[in-house]
């Protein structure tokens, strides 16, 4: 079905009011007669957004993980590639993918993932994805295996935004399939996909290791691995 006009003019007027909110979100300052605006116009999204249709959630998704991107790029250090270890782990499962993803490490992420009324909320995440860009919150771990769990977490989303090709058609996918979750985060297929490919990374890597030890050139990964691979008691936040 055809986006009406009206559907359009949303769009574009709510992606405007997204980028008010994230800015916001970095604490940026807006006027106070601004602010006024803005909490009034996400007071009538709230209730605009209960009612819009997964396509919508889609539409605002494709500009703002757009948005999303580009702020994440000017408010963080410049990337750096895997390191040989990492690579080395991941490769098996991602093929030359691992050579094309990029990592910021100690990464200021986003609290609400887009600002506004069509936020998702990913509470106090370890990492998020933008394309090939992976922001991690944590400090560069060289070695540290547990670090090489959550970058093949991370690294499956990078899967999925190849799959389907662009920044704008991740975000509508994605925001798409958050909305049909009831909104649930850890509901989101993507994030189901992905939880599901994080376990069995960690059981092939912990019979990996316990196999084979840390391979010949990869006499920086520490020794036991230092490192439970169980599942940290932490939420869903990737
Ligand atoms: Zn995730």
């Amino acid at each position: 079905m055809e986006i009406s006009h009206s559907a359009k003019f949303w769009g574009a007027f709510l992606s405007f009011t997204i980028f008010l909110g994230v800015y916001s979100d970095f604490n940026l300052m807006v006027a106070s007669t601004e602010q006024t605006v803005l909490s009034s116009a996400k007071k009538s999204l709230a209730k605009f957004s209960e009612k819009m249709t997964e396509k919508a959630w889609g539409n605002v998704g494709a500009i703002a993980y757009h948005a999303g991107d580009r702020l994440m790029i000017d408010n963080n250090a410049k990337p750096q590639s895997l390191d040989e270890i990492q690579k080395e782990y991941l490769r098996p499962h991602f093929g030359d993918l691992v050579d094309r993803v990029m990592v910021v490490y100690s990464a200021v992420l986003m609290e609400d993932w887009v600002a506004a009324s069509f936020k998702i909320n990913v509470g106090r995440s370890n990492a998020q994805v933008y394309g090939h860009r992976v922001y991690i919150r944590d400090i560069y771990r060289p070695g540290d295996l547990q670090q090489i769990v959550l970058l093949a977490h991370e690294l499956y989303h990078c899967k999925q935004y190849e799959e389907l090709g662009s920044l704008s058609k991740f975000g509508y996918h994605y925001f798409f399939q958050y909305k049909k979750a009831d909104r649930k985060y850890e509901k989101n297929i993507f994030e189901q996909e992905a939880f599901k490919f994080e376990k069995f990374f960690a059981s092939w890597l912990a019979n990996e290791v316990r196999v084979n030890g840390t391979r010949s050139r990869n006499r920086r990964a520490k020794k036991n691995s230092d490192m439970s691979l169980e599942p940290e008691n932490e939420s869903l936040d990737r």
